[in-house]
């Protein structure tokens, strides 16, 4: 028994960490509280938390740059190498995401002096001098936003330009591959940060019991929209396209699901989800190669889901009346940090700064959620590994005329349904 522990430990050491440190931050900061700090100590206190803070503001930059340049490339190298159908499969999906850019930029954003289509449109096409913007704030003063299309686009870019464009795209895999291991190691600090940072925040809170009760309605809000999402409209998409089973589907897939349910990391579930659709949904070797390891990095409906829900938490929690334009900015910027996340536990967590601050709300505030994060970061994985594994189904069925033709055999369960 006590080697079995040993084990679970081993294997598990940073979440029983995150666990205990969540555990302690609360019973330390409800002890210091009737000990009646001054403003002072609370601040020498709450100094760990903050540094915390900045590992994970100072990774935001390289993370979402390299993110978001290498996949796109990604994407256009992979399909010059096939040559097959799938080309004008991809062409409309680049349609589609340059209609999304277009709907973007008619629906504005909100910025201090009101909702503003030219702002919005400036701040996508950002001069370099204000990639940090100077002007001091709740927003921190990063424009985001402008840095992913500025990154995605250089990514398309640089696909196009064939060998030419190497040097940059093997930069781009350092500069990823780089921030990877700083995030390795800046995890063990975690615990330890969130002790300070969860005390710290219960604090400074006028009422922790009324925050307490918002906490569970925010996670039980996460998670009905991810049953939903992972329920209803996921597999309803996979049998509207490809008139087959989804159950059928999904049964094939539930060792990764459960993979993913105690990795929290859908990277490292990726070899589970190959081998569940290779083996029990038979879907193209090719097509799961292809589309996986590109889901695996961009295709996160999850943490999406959870990152706007978390933005609208922080707001009401602040008493900031959020407008029809500002939820609108909340849906896309989380759509977009939810890309430039990495498949690692509670990357979310990292970009949900990118959320908050396109709305001006204090990042600081991501500390209210920290609590419960551990638990909802297991359920929006889940959630992100079936995203992926649904698109590499629905990929191989409208493949599939194609790969017969090269002689290979596509069968996927569920078919005459
Ligand atoms: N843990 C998630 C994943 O690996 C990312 C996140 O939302 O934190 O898919």
């Amino acid at each position: 028994i006590l080697a079995r522990i040993k084990d679970v430990c081993k294997r598990n050491g940073l979440l029983i960490l995150s666990v205990l440190s969540v555990t302690i931050g609360c019973l330390l900061g409800f002890f210091l509280r009737t000990r009646r700090l001054s403003q002072q100590e609370i601040s020498y206190f709450q100094f760990p938390g903050e540094l915390l803070m900045r590992m994970l503001k100072m990774l935001i930059l390289p993370l979402v740059v390299s993110r978001n340049m290498f996949p796109a490339n990604l994407v256009e190298a992979t399909f010059k190498q096939y040559r097959t159908r799938s080309i004008p499969i991809i062409k409309s999906n680049k349609a589609s995401s340059e209609s999304t850019t277009r709907r973007i930029i008619i629906y504005g954003v909100q910025d201090e002096n009101g909702s503003n289509v030219q702002n919005f449109a400036l701040d996508i096409t950002p001069p370099p001098e204000v990639i940090y913007k100077s002007e001091p704030g709740a927003s921190d003063g990063m424009n985001v936003l402008g840095i992913v299309i500025f990154s995605a686009t250089m990514g398309i870019m640089l696909g196009r330009m064939g060998n030419s464009g190497v040097p940059l795209v093997s930069f781009c895999q350092c500069l990823n591959e780089s921030v990877m291991k700083i995030v390795a190691v800046a995890v063990w600090y975690f615990p330890f940060g969130i002790v300070f940072l969860i005390a710290g925040k219960i604090l400074e809170m006028d009422d922790p019991s009324a925050i307490g009760k918002k906490l569970g309605f925010y996670a039980i809000t996460v998670v009905c929209g991810l049953v939903v999402h992972g329920l209803f409209i996921l597999p309803m998409m996979y049998f509207f396209i490809t008139k087959k089973n989804p159950i059928v589907f999904i049964r094939g897939i539930l060792q990764a699901l459960l993979i993913a349910l105690a990795t929290s990391s859908s990277s490292a579930t990726l070899p589970i989800t190959f081998k569940c659709l290779l083996e029990n949904n038979h879907v193209d070797r090719r097509i799961a190669r292809f589309v996986l390891p590109v889901g695996a990095t961009i295709n996160m409906d999850g943490t999406a889901l959870y990152e706007a829900v978390a933005a609208i938490f922080i707001a009401q929690v602040n008493n900031y009346e959020l407008d029809f334009g500002q939820i609108i900015t909340i849906s896309i910027t989380a759509t977009a940090a939810s890309i430039g996340a990495a498949g690692i536990p509670q990357a979310g967590l990292v970009t949900m700064v990118i959320v908050l601050t396109s709305v001006g709300l204090p990042t600081d505030d991501i500390t209210l959620i920290i609590a419960v994060d551990w638990a909802l970061d297991r359920f929006r994985t889940m959630i992100n590994v079936l995203g992926d594994a649904l698109a590499a189904g629905i990929m191989a069925h409208i493949c599939r005329k194609e790969f017969i033709k090269d002689g290979d055999e596509v069968t996927t369960p569920g078919a005459g349904v």
